[in-house]
């Protein structure tokens, strides 16, 4: 799938150009993927924007960047062996030549490939590093992650449980944030559709919010800057109520709140923690093992083709967990 024109709002069918080609042979030192789960992500959207940004733009005419798991179908590679499964960034495509660089050999085994895309994939050391380095929440603090019922959010939210923190998720809908509290064990959610997110967290933190994972910005940043903590940490993961504008993102209005409460609100990016991957993946692993995480994937069918109608899902908040897009049958 390859990008066609760069959108303006939400992505549209004419934006993407399906293209049908040989696939590729490797050469010496290369390898073959045959891709089976795409992972699909609210920061597509900003790679198929021009400008600057931590990572380059997808091209047009380029093959859609995207993380993806799969399984090696022939080699050349010294590394990498006919059917080990393998996870890197294999684009949106079927097949993918790969020289191995930044791919890593997962053990379906261990757990369904697509977690490899979600808890122990880009999302879960997302939701890892942001928060313990961070956010550096202590135990008995308050911690509120939006987009919570999400990818990222659910995630966050079971770590700051599991260190002891009182966790309150906002999420959309009744639906999302029953699972919240239900599967996902958050003390508390607020629907951000329904309720008044401010008058909430009165209720909610009454002692105010010491770390807000923001994974949405716009008014429900607004709405919780209102509500810090002295000394409070905001983590800003992700602005996905802003991806889609075609005015100029919105600052924060109430960030004065910074200062009078002696806050910070610092940017991540995952990337940046390339070097630390492993130490994540080894703790939210065992976490997993031992039944104190719990990791939802909302996999769905279709391949290639369904890549950009199955990506407007995030955007219209239709996914629990993470949203992957099925390739090919294991
Ligand atoms: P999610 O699984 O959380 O899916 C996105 C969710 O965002 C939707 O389900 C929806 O949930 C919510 N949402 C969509 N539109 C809006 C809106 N207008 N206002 C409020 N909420 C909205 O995605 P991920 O877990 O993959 O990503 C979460 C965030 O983390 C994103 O902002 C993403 O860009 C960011 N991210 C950042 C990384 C980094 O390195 N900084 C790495 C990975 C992700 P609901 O129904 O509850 O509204």
């Amino acid at each position: 799938m390859l990008l066609a024109a760069r959108p303006v709002g939400l992505p549209r069918p004419t934006d993407w150009k399906l293209l049908e080609v040989p696939v590729g042979e490797p050469d010496e030192g290369e390898f073959l993927v045959q891709v089976r789960y795409l992972s699909l992500d609210p920061a597509m959207r900003g790679w198929m924007n021009e400008g600057r940004s931590y990572i380059r733009p997808v091209e047009i005419g380029e093959v859609m960047r995207a993380g993806a798991v799969g399984r090696v179908i022939s080699s050349r590679h010294p590394g990498f062996a006919v059917g080990d499964h393998v996870s890197g960034a294999f684009g949106v495509q079927e097949y993918c030549v790969s020289d191995g660089r930044d791919v890593t050999i997962v053990d379906p085994a261990l757990a369904p490939l697509p977690v490899y895309l979600g808890t122990l994939g880009m999302t879960g050391i997302t939701a890892y590093f942001g928060l313990l380095d961070v956010g550096r929440p202590q135990p008995g603090q308050t911690v509120v992650v939006s987009a919570a019922a999400g990818a990222v959010g659910s995630v966050v939210g079971q770590i700051a449980k599991l260190l002891g923190c009182r966790v309150i998720g906002i999420a959309g809908g009744e639906h999302k944030c029953r699972l919240v509290v239900d599967e996902f064990g958050f003390d508390a959610a607020i629907d951000y559709r329904s309720e008044d997110v401010q008058k909430a967290l009165r209720q909610h933190a009454p002692d105010g919010v010491d770390v807000y994972f923001d994974n949405v910005g716009g008014d429900i940043l607004d709405a919780v800057l209102t509500r810090l903590a002295r000394g409070a940490r905001i983590v800003i993961c992700g602005a996905i109520s802003q991806y889609n504008n075609t005015e100029p993102v919105k600052g924060p209005s109430n960030y004065m709140s910074l200062l009078v409460n002696r806050a910070s609100m610092t940017g991540m990016v995952v990337f940046d923690y390339a070097d630390r991957y492993s130490e994540a993946v080894a703790k939210l692993a065992e976490w997993l093992a031992a039944g104190q995480l719990r990791s939802m994937e909302d996999v769905f069918p279709g391949g290639v083709s369904a890549f950009p109608e199955t990506l407007l899902r995030l955007f219209r908040g239709e996914n629990r967990g993470k949203l992957v897009l099925q390739v090919a049958d294991e």
